[in-house]
């Protein structure tokens, strides 16, 4: 079993495992690209750089500096995380990984959707978590929303206790393959409708089909996605965390911009030295 794992590999993550590190642990550093830094040319305001760097740039010494100190780094995506003797973290590659503390470090950036109805059913039988709420749909027609591995990881969920599973893609060509039990409807999405909750989805070929929920899972899997995963308490996209960045399940952490505030390196920095610290605490503490 791996000591700790950190989901994201941009400031925060990476300064969890430099952190981390220092006590001799074993740290494993997933991360998928560049992040949020990726789409920054220049970066003014960070101490002690007289010239601008930019966000790639900076990336790319960061993932340099953690191989340097013995760090391992994996390129992959998550799509799932799940306690069990430990935390698992399933990956797009097929992987599963577990170790005794984890630290989220994903950044933020829910894709919300831009379909009538969807703000107003949104927690109204509009749900971001399978294995979280999935028992609550047992025997009914369920729809995803999304056409990636993650709704596939998702679908999975959901296919042992609905009664049926529809994924609409919303007018994206599914990038992965569903299983033959799952009715994929690729037509382009008008509205969402509903009483006190959501009960159809409305096309834009006029059919309307009937669904008792539906689970969104556009794209990546999103810090709060896979923080309520496990139970972890959210606050809209933001993950909730105290003074040690730790949130409500022991040994798992947060930092960053997952956890709100100050969207800035400096911050992310900061928060992710705390929770490579503590996490090294808690493994001592429990172990
Ligand atoms: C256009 C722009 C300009 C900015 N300019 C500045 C600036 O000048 N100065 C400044 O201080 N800040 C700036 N920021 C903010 C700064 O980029 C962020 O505050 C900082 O990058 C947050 O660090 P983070 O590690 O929390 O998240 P991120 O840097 O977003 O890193 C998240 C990591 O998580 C990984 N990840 C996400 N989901 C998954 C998944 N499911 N599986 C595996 N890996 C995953 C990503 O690949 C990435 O490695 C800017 C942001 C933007 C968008």
């Amino acid at each position: 079993m791996i000591d700790i794992i950190v989901i994201g590999n941009g400031p925060a993550g990476i300064s969890a495992a430099i952190y981390a590190k220092r006590s001799g642990l074993e740290i494993t550093v997933i991360g998928k690209d560049a992040g949020a830094l990726a789409k920054t040319d220049k970066i003014e305001n960070f101490y002690g750089f007289v010239e601008p760097i930019s966000g790639s740039q900076l990336i790319e010494n960061g993932i340099l500096q953690a191989k340097r100190l013995g760090i391992h780094l994996l390129e992959d995506e998550v799509i799932g995380i799940r306690y069990e003797n430990g935390f698992v973290v399933k990956t797009v590659n097929g992987g599963e990984y577990q170790c005794k503390s984890l630290i989220l470090a994903t950044g933020v950036g829910r894709t919300t959707p831009k379909i009538k109805g969807f703000e107003q059913f949104d927690g109204k039988g509009i749900s971001y978590c399978a294995i979280c709420d999935a028992f609550f749909y047992r025997g009914k027609d369920i729809a995803v929303l999304g056409s990636s591995e993650y709704a596939l990881a998702e679908v999975m969920d959901l296919l042992p206790v609905a009664n049926s599973v529809t994924v609409l893609t919303n007018g994206e060509t599914p990038t992965t393959q569903f299983p033959p039990e799952v009715t994929i409807n690729t037509n382009k999405i008008v509205s969402l409708n509903g009483d006190d909750v959501i009960s159809s989805v409305t096309f834009e070929d006029g059919n309307t089909l009937t669904i008792a929920g539906m689970f969104v899972a556009i794209g990546v899997a999103g810090s709060s996605d896979l923080a309520r995963k496990i139970g972890a308490v959210t606050n809209g996209k933001h993950i909730v965390v105290n003074d040690t960045m730790e949130t409500n399940i022991p040994g798992f952490f947060a930092a960053g911009d997952c956890t709100g505030g100050l969207y800035q390196i400096t911050k992310s920095i900061y928060e992710g030295s705390v929770a490579g610290l503590e996490s090294t605490k808690f493994i001592r503490n429990n172990n």
